[in-house]
């Protein structure tokens, strides 16, 4: 299994590479959450992705979706299918393709073909997919929010951003036969545990928490972490002494 974290920011000569923006793309055909979806590569790389998943409402897991859809329109040979929880299927018709904000592109049709296929994900219930299980865990967010796991014939991989700390999906994780590695958000650092635990991210120590609930080691990468405060965490992050931690570089495609 592949995944690249697509990034979201401009790679300017001698600047850093900020990710504002979460998107995760696994074997160039599924893509996770559409912060940045829409900005990357050509309109045909984009076309590429036949399966979209929707972790929660958050602009910065949505921002590029509008655009997504639109830069695909007549590349594909079906509509992508977007799966997403009730309550993001609620704000994409509410909030995002009012009319307003973007065209209804739930209910429009090109040439008779629907932009997209809406599909529901439920908590615990396994959807297959581009040739893989994804398996949606609801953590614990601000709003409904759902992490992954992910499996394919050979590998699994856990993504889970955005959440507090939560259980189930580590209990899920020990069961996965064949898990990889853990793609795990910390946005905050330490001295900001009371701004984590009123917006429910995770802090360095949180994350480190977190990953000692697994009962096999497994390679762990820190997303989402705050970017005006990247360093700053990263630090601390890496000071905890977490065996196999690495923070997650925008860009960079990883193998499983
Ligand atoms: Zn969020
Ligand atoms: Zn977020």
């Amino acid at each position: 299994m592949k995944i690249t974290l697509l990034p979201s920011a401009l790679a300017e000569p001698g600047a850093a590479l900020h990710q504002y923006a979460t998107s995760f793309l696994v074997n160039d055909r599924v893509a996770f959450d559409a912060g940045s979806l829409g900005f990357h590569g050509a309109p045909r790389d984009q076309a590429a992705v036949q399966h979209l998943f929707l972790s929660h409402s958050h602009i910065d897991h949505l921002a590029s979706l509008p655009l997504f859809l639109e830069n695909i329109i007549g590349l594909t040979e079906s509509p992508v299918t977007v799966y997403a929880s009730e309550a993001v299927q609620e704000c994409l018709r509410f909030d995002v393709f009012n009319g307003r904000l973007w065209p209804n592109f739930l209910d429009l049709t090109s040439a008779g073909v629907p932009f997209l296929k809406l599909e529901t994900l439920r908590n615990g219930q396994v959807v297959v997919a581009g040739g893989m299980r994804v398996t949606p865990i609801a953590v614990d967010h601000v709003v409904p929010t759902l992490g992954f796991l992910i499996e394919d014939a050979t590998s699994g991989i856990v993504i889970s951003s955005d959440t507090a700390p939560t259980e189930a999906i580590w209990a899920a994780a020990n069961r996965m036969a064949n898990l990889q590695a853990v793609f795990l958000e910390a946005t905050f650092p330490d001295e900001l545990a009371d701004l984590a635990r009123l917006t429910k991210h995770l802090t360095p120590a949180q994350f480190v928490a977190e990953a000692r609930k697994l009962q096999r080691p497994t390679r762990f990468f820190a997303v989402h972490l705050r970017a005006r405060l990247r360093d700053q965490v990263a630090r601390e992050l890496l000071a905890h002494g977490l065996p196999n931690l690495e923070i997650a570089q925008f860009g960079t495609t990883y193998e499983f």
